[in-house]
């Protein structure tokens, strides 16, 4: 399986454009891993970079939702995965989307994914040391302080993929926004972070599960993951939500549930991740009601783990098998770009050979 040279796109600032290259297959050094990427698909947020719409250091390897099995380990390497198995060669795993040192002040503060040396795939420059930093790669060089999680053998690509980004920021937002047991759960925009929000909400009990969407087919859709409704976020609406996760990024999703927070109810804003106007808040509101809010970007180690058990468990009760719409070689990364941004597109993915 293993040869001198392997494929990677790069990335170079071209708004539209990867590019494949052969480069050389790397030895891990002291504490490093190597894993053999076996798929990895295109999130919302690769697409904003490749569309020009997020800035980011270039050339790069893109692709954070990545899984793959383990070649090598480099001298002193963690062998532990998360949930304390003794990993080997030829073990299928994924990892965090943040390499982190567990000692800075944000890792000792639990928000390991701001950690002040850290390596995070699918966003590192391209550059000596990080050569081999993203999923659209045959390899992918994992940095020291990267948790791993071994993979259920029986968990298919199309779940396991996006655990490392869709479903474990979903994990931490579910954290932040407390127990949804018996509450209004209200989740504004139903890509795969919506879709898997309304079906972790309905899986722990939720009272009501409503999804604001304003595409049809994506409405739809939120109801096959647990929804009890699914609308679009209409003016005249009258009800409340004691708990609002914000998985859609829009400032209009955000000022019609600020006006609907029940009592004591509680934000967790999670989609905004690309430059946007500012959008208007009551601060007397937001005292008077009692009102929580928090933001939530990426997820610390524990969440990717109770992804994978989430999926393990939950998985096959909601179509997320079908959720990846196609995949793709990494040579055929025009088509697989055009198949990513069709309008209602599900995710789309690399698999490698
Ligand atoms: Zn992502
Ligand atoms: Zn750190």
């Amino acid at each position: 399986m293993k040869q001198a040279t392997g494929r990677a796109l790069l990335f170079d600032g071209v708004p539209g454009t990867l590019r494949l290259e052969n480069r050389e297959i790397p030895v891990p050094g002291p504490g490093e891993v190597l894993a053999c990427v076996t798929a990895s698909t295109i999130c919302g947020s690769d697409l904003h970079t490749i569309k020009g719409r997020r800035q980011v250091a270039v050339p790069t390897i893109l692709g954070h939702e990545i899984i793959g099995v383990i070649a090598e380990f480099g001298a002193g390497a963690d062998r532990k995965d998360l949930e304390g198995n003794i990993l080997k060669p030829g073990d299928r795993v994924t990892w965090a989307i943040v390499g982190n040192c567990g000692h800075c002040a944000p890792c000792v503060s639990d928000m390991p994914q701001k950690c002040a040396a850290g390596f995070k795939y699918g966003h590192e420059l391209d550059r000596e040391g990080a050569r081999w930093a993203g999923g659209f790669a045959e390899w992918c060089l994992l940095a020291p302080g990267t948790a791993m999680v071994r993979l259920p053998e029986s968990m298919p690509d199309e779940l396991a993929c996006p655990v490392s980004c869709a479903t474990a920021t979903v994990c931490a937002a579910m954290e932040a926004a407390g127990p949804p047991k018996g509450k209004r759960i209200l989740v504004a925009g139903a890509g795969l972070l919506g879709l898997t929000a309304c079906a972790m909400a309905a899986t722990r009990g939720a009272g009501s599960v409503t999804c604001v969407e304003i595409d049809g087919h994506r409405r739809q859709r939120a109801l096959e993951f647990g929804a009890s409704q699914a609308m679009i976020p209409e003016p005249g609406f009258a009800g409340e939500f004691d708990i609002f996760l914000e998985l859609s990024g829009s400032n209009a999703a955000w000022e019609w549930a600020f006006d609907r927070l029940a009592l004591g109810g509680r934000a967790v804003l999670v989609g905004s991740v690309f430059p946007a106007p500012d959008t208007r808040i009551s601060l007397e509101r937001v005292v008077r009601r009692l009102i929580g809010i928090r933001g939530i970007h990426n997820y610390a180690p524990r969440h990717l783990l109770e992804a994978v058990r989430f999926l393990e468990a939950c998985g096959n009760r909601f179509p997320f098998a079908g959720m990846v719409d196609g995949w793709h070689d990494l040579a055929d990364h025009a088509m697989a770009l055009r198949a990513a941004t069709m309008p209602g597109a599900g995710r789309v993915g690399f698999r490698m050979a």
